[in-house]
């Protein structure tokens, strides 16, 4: 089953204190594709301008992502240059350019609008609900959002959140959009406004998802080494969606396995600069790090098992 997505489409410009990148692939949709297409595939609506490499988007597909709803149009790309410094769970945004998204009317191909699974990626929520509106009957819809249009768009973001299935932020958007400091009240916030799940991401200490149900907790994988964070938030949504499509149910259990999926696409995401390291990702890393999780959070207990505590 295949998932939709659409995002911005971006030529990044990173620095962090292991390195640099300039106008390197980037965008909400393009990590997050990068992600997904190695569970399911990916239709991606999007816009660049003249000045995009398009070309640099060919391993996305040869791994199935349908490029039909990516269009380019006159006009700069959208640019975005941000800085970390050693805490690197927090981006600095030195320069947001929006160039062709700020006339984008996304129309989707005929066959984009029988989407099942529906990510509405980081960008206008404007933009947003377009694309969900002409999507038929979507089995789930999920949507990501960040301060930029929290603090400009606001009203459109609340708007969308009454439409969607499944929020995912990190934890200072999800504070600063509730007003809420704590985490957990400011998940049933967001839950008042419409999403039954709620996905907040907490950087290098984990994520945790809530339902009306229930609370799971998935550590960030623990790397020695990593050097770039961008990215890491959409690839963790492409491993969820990714492998929600690919099991074609949202149970209580698929939506744990889900998790573990998101935060091992995380881990990969900020290994190296851009999407460089999902080019030649192979299944086998993937299923790799997936056992690693299940080993580093399975405990037994004897005295629980036989009920005496
Ligand atoms: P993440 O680190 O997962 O939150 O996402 C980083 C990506 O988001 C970068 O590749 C940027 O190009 C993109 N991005 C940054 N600001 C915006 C924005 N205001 N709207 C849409 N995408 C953005």
């Amino acid at each position: 089953m295949s998932v939709l997505v659409v995002g911005s489409v971006a030529l990044d410009s990173v620095d962090t204190p292991f390195g640099r990148a300039t106008e390197a692939l980037g965008g909400s949709a393009v990590y997050f594709s990068a992600a997904a297409s190695l569970l399911a595939p990916v239709q991606l609506v999007g816009v660049v301008g003249r000045d995009y490499p398009v070309e640099a988007l060919d391993f996305l597909v040869q791994r199935g992502v349908d490029l039909t709803g990516l269009i380019q149009a006159p006009g700069e790309s959208f640019r975005w240059s941000g800085a970390y410094s050693y805490d690197l769970n927090t981006a600095h945004t030195l320069e947001t350019r929006l160039g062709v998204f700020a006339s984008f009317s996304p129309r989707l191909p005929e066959r984009f609008c029988s989407a099942e699974w529906l990510f509405l990626a980081n960008i206008d929520p404007e933009l947003q609900m377009e694309v969900l509106d002409q999507v038929d009957a979507p089995r789930l819809v999920a949507c990501d959002t960040m301060n930029y249009w929290i603090e400009g768009k606001r009203e459109a973001l609340l708007e969308l959140l009454g439409r969607v299935d499944l929020l995912l932020v990190n934890d200072a958007e999800i504070r600063q959009l509730s007003g809420d400091p704590n985490l957990i009240r400011a998940a049933r916030w967001v839950q008042r406004q419409g999403p039954r799940y709620v996905v907040v991401k907490k950087g290098e200490h984990g994520a945790f998802l809530l339902t009306p149900d229930m609370i799971f907790f998935a550590p960030a994988y623990p790397l020695e080494e990593l050097f770039d964070p961008t990215g890491a938030g959409d690839a963790f949504a492409g491993g969820f969606l990714g492998y929600l499509a690919q099991a074609g149910a949202v149970t209580p259990d698929e939506l744990r396995r889900a998790m573990v999926y998101g935060a091992v696409m995380g881990s990969f995401a900020v290994e190296r600069f851009s999407v460089e390291r999902f080019v030649d990702l192979a299944p086998s890393e993937i299923h790799e790090r997936v056992r690693a999780f299940r080993e580093m959070t399975a405990f037994e207990h004897p005295l629980l098992e036989s009920a005496r505590v």
